[in-house]
């Protein structure tokens, strides 16, 4: 017996109508490339959404095609996002920071038939173009008075294509599994691989994250995204922000912690999100200056561990709900938030603080698990630890362009993560799988010991590596930069674990460095680690 319900498809150009219609008065503000503030309302992003699609139109683009973008973030990227998917287009976001190389191969794999680029990115939109010959065109981001004066043949001005249309483009009633949105994970292991979004999938993971128990946004508040809109949609805040009618604030390219303190106080956001080494940076200006947020009281943290005393600083220093989430771009992103259950109300202070080092519970949609070497599933008991696994609606089923991999089995994806997970269904990441220690068949968390480093007070950044070890296979490696200013000795370094590691867990050996190398995603680079010192205590 089917149900007699209608059968509405679930579209990205829904949320934006939405946002037009019944919060059409709400602000998108943004800090421009150009230098200056613009502020704009949901009504008029949507007006100039449908002209943006109409332009993609007229230079011929069809259904499917991909449109790229080598942007921040900002309200033409946001209008970009809409334009494209929701006229049956792929959005393709592409990650500035990576190396020319590997933006050359993804913009090539992907076949981008137009790039859109802020006008910052111009130096590296013409070393780019000659090498991405299948590209139609590259659009400044900008205006005619701003347009870059660059060697490009195929350079076409944003607000000029804009300025040619009508506004009067209707949204097609696509299906609601076309491909909305492409973005390429940062290939940490091989080359880039690419997971296309459909229109279905972003908007079940719009509902699932605005959710109470995950970033519980709604048209009360004013978010600002310091994820870039190239690391996986910024998390998806793009499309759930128009959903409930929240205020939209963009950072553009200025991520320091003076310039977004003080947007967040000109434009009273309430709620943020960003991996841990830009949070680490506002701490610091936050102390240097003896700033207090004003309006800032929650803070989204994830894409690498929040160490405890990050979640100290935010909460008992600067008065801000920390909110630890966890995620990867082949899951839309978000896997797990960490929010307490009813029952945790009552915790004390400690047992709160050692439960938010975790990654929190899954929500709705996303289905986990831990499977030993032999895929045997592990007990839920907070203790055994294994190959995490996730499935469901907004999760990558198949990479683009690629073969099926060894990433999918028997209908799971493999995270590449290791994680316990707890009775209460509360999973924290141990180490990802190529980073994990194996000290004489024994496993190491690299995870935890940073964190307990990252605790000392002279220490900026933590890194602990896998070692090749004569006798014990791999020891644990620690690799330190330290605060300006700070002084530490090897004796000093380790002496901050006794008591709270088993004795096993010690490092063998401490490297001090100027600074760790960092991904495109603000990740530590623990390979680039590996190849420097693995072989230091060999012998
Ligand atoms: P990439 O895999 O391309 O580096 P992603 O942003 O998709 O980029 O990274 C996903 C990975 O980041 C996860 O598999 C996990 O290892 C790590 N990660 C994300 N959030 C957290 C977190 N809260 N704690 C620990 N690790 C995290």
């Amino acid at each position: 017996l089917s149900g007699l319900m209608m059968d509405s498809p679930l579209l990205i150009s829904s949320l934006l109508e939405h946002a037009d219609r019944f919060h059409g008065d709400v602000e998108i503000v943004s800090r421009r490339s150009e230098g200056d503030i613009h502020r704009y309302t949901y009504h008029d992003a949507h007006r100039r959404c449908r002209q943006l699609a109409k332009a993609f139109q007229r230079l011929g683009c069809q259904a499917g095609d991909r449109i790229g973008t080598l942007a921040w973030n900002g309200y033409r990227h946001f209008e970009t996002y809409f334009a494209s998917s929701g006229s049956g287009l792929v959005c393709h976001t592409i990650n500035p920071r990576l190396f020319p190389e590997q933006l050359r191969y993804i913009i090539n794999h992907a076949a981008d038939a137009y790039v859109l680029f802020d006008i910052g990115f111009a130096p590296l939109v013409a070393q780019l173009a000659p090498a991405c010959p299948g590209v139609k065109g590259w659009i400044a981001m900008t205006d005619r008075a701003h347009l870059p004066s660059i060697e490009l043949p195929r350079l076409l001005c944003y607000e000029e294509l804009l300025a040619a249309e009508e506004e009067d483009f209707c949204w097609p009633q696509l299906d609601e599994r076309t491909a909305s949105s492409l973005c390429y994970t940062s290939g940490t292991t091989g080359d880039p691989k690419g997971v296309l979004y459909s229109h279905r999938s972003t908007v079940l993971h719009s509902l699932a994250i605005a959710l109470p128990d995950a970033l519980n946004l709604s048209s009360r508040d004013t978010i600002l995204p310091v994820v870039p809109m190239f690391h996986v949609n910024a998390w998806g805040i793009p499309y759930a922000a128009p959903m409930v009618g929240a205020k939209l604030v963009f950072p553009g390219p200025k991520l320091d912690g003076a310039s977004l303190t003080e947007l967040f106080d000109s434009e009273a956001v309430n709620l943020t999100a960003g991996v841990p080494t830009v949070w680490m940076g506002l701490l610091q200006y936050w102390r240097e200056q003896q700033h207090r947020p004003q309006t800032l009281r929650r803070v989204v943290v994830g894409g690498a561990a929040a160490p405890a005393s990050m979640i100290e600083a935010f909460e008992c220093e600067f008065g801000c709900d920390l909110l630890h989430a966890w995620g990867m771009s082949e899951m839309s992103p978000v896997g797990t938030v960490n929010t307490p259950k009813g029952k945790h109300l009552q915790q004390s202070r400690e047992a709160r603080l050692a439960q938010q080092t975790g990654q929190g519970r899954p929500l709705w949609g996303v289905d986990m698990r831990i499977v030993n070497d032999a895929g045997i599933a592990l007990p839920h008991d907070g203790k055994a630890f294994g190959d995490l696994q996730v499935k469901g609606p907004w999760i990558c089923a198949s990479y683009y362009g690629r073969e099926p991999g060894k990433e999918h089995v028997d209908g799971w994806f493999s995270t590449g993560d290791v994680a316990t997970i707890d009775p209460d269904g509360y999973m924290r990441i141990t180490d990802r799988s190529k980073d994990v220690i194996k000290s004489g068949g024994e496993w190491i968390s690299s995870i935890a010991l940073e964190n307990i480093m990252v605790a000392h007070p002279a220490v900026a950044e933590a890194a602990v590596i896998a070692a090749r070890h004569d006798k014990w296979d791999e020891r644990p490696l620690l690799v330190v930069s330290l605060k300006p200013g700070a002084s530490l000795s090897r004796e000093e370094a380790l002496a901050w674990f006794e008591g709270k590691v088993a004795k096993w867990w010690l490092p063998d050996e401490v490297v001090f460095v100027e600074a760790l190398p960092h991904t495109a995603t603000g990740k530590v680079q623990k390979l680039k680690l590996r190849e420097q010192f693995g072989q230091t205590l060999l012998k």
